[in-house]
């Protein structure tokens, strides 16, 4: 009797484990952010879980989509286009670099994880 009901405490620990790791873990669940800085300035700070598509600069741009929890460059006229195939970013820390245009886009406070097998 004794040991079926640690084994219900148990189930009730694992379950309980479970919901927090999925709280946790789910993409976008703790909403971080896609920060843009030009030449070190901050030009623009969005939310990660929300879609949207800017343009930042007018001659020399690059166009940023943000959707289903990540990011991208996903035009620019620069010469390399090297932020163009940096392709998605949506976890901690990560960045998007556009050395012709001085243009760093990073995100900050995203929990991550999940989407790196995602992608
Ligand atoms: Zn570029």
């Amino acid at each position: 009797m004794k040991g079926h009901r640690n084994d219900w405490l148990l189930a009730v620990g694992v379950l309980v484990l479970a919901a927090a790791l999925w709280f946790l873990l789910r993409p976008g669940g703790e909403g971080g952010w896609v920060v843009v800085t030009v030449d070190g300035t901050e030009v623009g700070r969005y939310a990660l879980e929300e879609e949207r598509t800017v343009t930042i600069g007018e001659e020399d741009y690059n166009v940023l989509e943000i959707t289903g929890g990540r990011a991208a460059v996903t035009e620019a006229n620069c010469g390399d286009h090297t932020c163009v195939h940096t392709g998605w970013i949506s976890r901690e820390g990560e960045t998007i670099v556009c050395l012709p245009h001085r243009l760093v886009v990073r995100i900050e406070g995203a929990s991550g994880g999940l989407d790196a097998v995602a992608r």
